[in-house]
């Protein structure tokens, strides 16, 4: 498998650390020992896993002559907010197409990643419908663009295309190299799956690899089938599009729906107490959409002994943190 074969911009300079959570682990009775690998760290505006994509992405975009970027997210977008900061960084253009998946939730004003899109300069932003076709949407605004004379480049929502996900191939070589260079043992990786190019990648460099460590996957949004045959078809074309003749068996795909609570974005008691519990324990920060479902995802499952006794555990912390500022209500009551 060889990933250097693609062009990148070099985003990712070093590993991103692997951390065992002692404290953590004993507060979930030291059944397991929990280990976070932090993408949270990983460099662009307040770190988080769309780098690692939007390394591919963006190269391709410059490849192309592109002047501009265009891509698309909830209005709380942390793959805008690194989208954009990448597109400052290499002196691009930035246009936002926002979908508003739950009714009246778009606040010019509001706080969390919705302020840094107005503080790293955004060129535009355009707020849709819930289910709107944002494929569609950014197509539109690009022919604006094109009309004005410029080149822009269309980024798909959280950058999850196969190229994107080899952002996460990459990062499954990352994490084998530190297993052998720190002597580190993983039993079970616990992903959060969203728009799917992050656990598609992991999965991807698995069997690219030969490496047989379960992956569970915490789904965010979709129901459970749905996410899962993403994440499948997703991590088939990166295979493909690296050249690796292996297909993912079906039955390696797991994508919970259980930790999504009322839907996307929207605060469950669990996430709290999963943010919360990192937080006073590690100190080391979650967020309300992502990484604190998919924590509260793992800690369920280890409450209700899904790993064996006595299992090393890796959770990948993507990031997120910025909206945290956005939920200061479900945490303040
Ligand atoms: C986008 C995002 C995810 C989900 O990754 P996908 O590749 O979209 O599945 C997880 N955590 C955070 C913080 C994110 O911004």
């Amino acid at each position: 498998m060889n990933l250097a074969k693609f062009e990148r911009r070099g985003y990712v300079k070093e590993a991103t650390p692997i951390e065992f959570l002692p404290n953590f682990s004993k507060a979930l009775g030291n059944k397991i020992n929990v280990y976070i690998k932090r993408d949270d760290l990983l460099p662009g505006t307040s770190g988080g896993n769309k780098t690692r994509k939007l390394d591919f992405c963006i190269a391709d975009a410059l490849a192309k002559g592109a002047d501009t970027i265009i891509t698309c997210g909830a209005v709380q977008s942390n793959h805008c907010r690194l989208t954009l900061s990448w597109a400052v960084k290499e002196g691009l253009d930035c246009y936002l197409v926002l979908e508003e998946r739950v009714k009246n939730s778009y606040k010019p004003e509001a706080s969390g990643n919705n302020f840094l899109f107005h503080l790293l300069g955004v060129k535009g932003i355009s707020v849709v419908e819930g289910g709107s076709n944002m494929m569609a949407e950014m197509e539109k605004v690009a022919e604006k663009l094109k009309a004005e004379g410029k080149k822009p480049y269309i980024v798909p929502g959280g950058a999850s295309n196969a190229l994107g996900a080899l952002g996460y191939v990459s990062c499954m070589e990352e994490i084998m190299h530190q297993m052998f260079t720190q002597g580190l043992k993983f039993d079970h990786m616990v992903v959060p799956s969203g728009s799917a190019g992050t656990h598609a990648g992991i999965i991807a460099g698995m069997i690219g690899n030969n490496i047989n460590i379960p992956v569970t996957g915490i789904g965010v949004n979709r129901p459970k089938a749905k996410q899962q045959e993403a994440v499948h078809s997703l991590a088939n074309q990166a295979l493909e599009l690296i050249g690796v003749d292996a297909r993912v068996p079906a039955d390696k795909v797991v994508a919970y729906d259980d930790y999504v609570g009322p839907g996307y974005s929207l605060p469950t008691d669990a996430m709290v107490e999963a943010v919360k519990l990192l937080a006073t324990t590690e100190g080391i920060l979650l967020d309300p959409v992502y990484s604190g479902k998919a924590m509260s995802g793992l800690i369920d499952l280890a409450r209700k002994d899904y790993f064996p006794q006595g299992a090393n555990v890796l959770f990948l912390h993507t990031g997120g943190s910025p909206a945290l500022y956005a939920y200061l209500d479900c945490f303040n009551k």
